[in-house]
């Protein structure tokens, strides 16, 4: 459903921070994206979803094309109507708003009728949500802002999704909530998932394949399992060396 072909980001016209990356996302599948701080995974994410801006960083090269249709240069709304959406590193959630509204500004794309769907969705995924509709998201632990964060991008009943981060800085017992949650959408609901993370080791365990970028190349690519047993892969990326 999504393929990238020797896609070149440049920031500032000198800072080439994406060189080379090719990469896949089928249709049910969960596709890790890993490597090191600065390897280039944030902005690749960036450059698929359109929120790249000229005075800020800008695809040169290679091609994003997603379900047969080339992304690059649509305007980012144009990009979540295509059913790409992406949940940021850092949640960026309107803070003063409450979860519901947060929700809400995420189903703009949709009649009321389908938001309104999608928000009983959303809360049937995250049960903990229901009880702090009314709550200023501002207020929430950083593993509820998370939730609402997907839920948010849930709201434009995204084909793929895109996430930056999900488990930065939450503990292992909502980390764990959130990757089953992950897994869920894509097993249940046939969605296609890209997932950046740092947490190599977890990221692979719940994956179907796997890609580590270094230097804003990709490095190496496999199935996820397989990933798992490699020694390289081990010793650099999981902490076994
Ligand atoms: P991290 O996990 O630290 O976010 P990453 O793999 O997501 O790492 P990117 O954030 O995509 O990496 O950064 C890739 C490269 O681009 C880095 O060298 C970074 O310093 C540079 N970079 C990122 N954003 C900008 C920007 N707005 N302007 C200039 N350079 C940038």
């Amino acid at each position: 459903m999504l393929n990238l072909t020797n896609v070149q980001i440049v920031y500032d016209n000198t800072i080439e921070a994406v060189r080379e990356a090719s990469l896949s996302v089928g249709k049910g599948s969960i596709v890790a994206l890993l490597g090191s701080n600065g390897a280039g995974k944030s902005t690749t994410l960036k450059g698929i979803c359109g929120v790249l801006y000229p005075e800020d960083g800008e695809i040169k090269g290679g091609q994003i094309i997603f379900e047969g249709r080339p992304l690059a240069g649509l305007p980012p709304d144009e990009i979540v109507r295509t059913g790409a959406v992406m949940v940021p590193e850092g949640r960026r959630l309107f803070d003063q708003l409450t979860v519901e509204e947060n929700l809400v500004m995420g189903g703009y794309t949709r009649s009321r009728a389908d938001a309104k769907r999608q928000i009983d969705m959303v809360y049937s995924l995250f049960p903990r949500l229901v009880n702090k509709r009314t709550t200023v998201s501002g207020y929430l632990s950083g593993g509820e802002q998370q939730m609402v964060a997907i839920g948010r991008a849930l709201m434009s009943a995204p084909k793929l999704l895109m996430l930056d981060e999900p488990t930065l800085g939450l503990a292992p017992q909502i980390t764990e909530e959130i990757f089953e949650i992950v897994a869920r959408l894509c097993r249940q609901d046939g969605m296609g998932i890209l997932l950046v993370e740092q947490n190599a080791q977890m990221a692979l365990a719940i994956a179907d394949y796997g890609y580590i970028m270094e230097n804003g190349r990709v490095v190496l690519d496999g199935p996820a399992d397989k990933m798992l047993r490699n020694e390289d892969v081990r010793e650099f990326y999981l902490g076994f060396g």
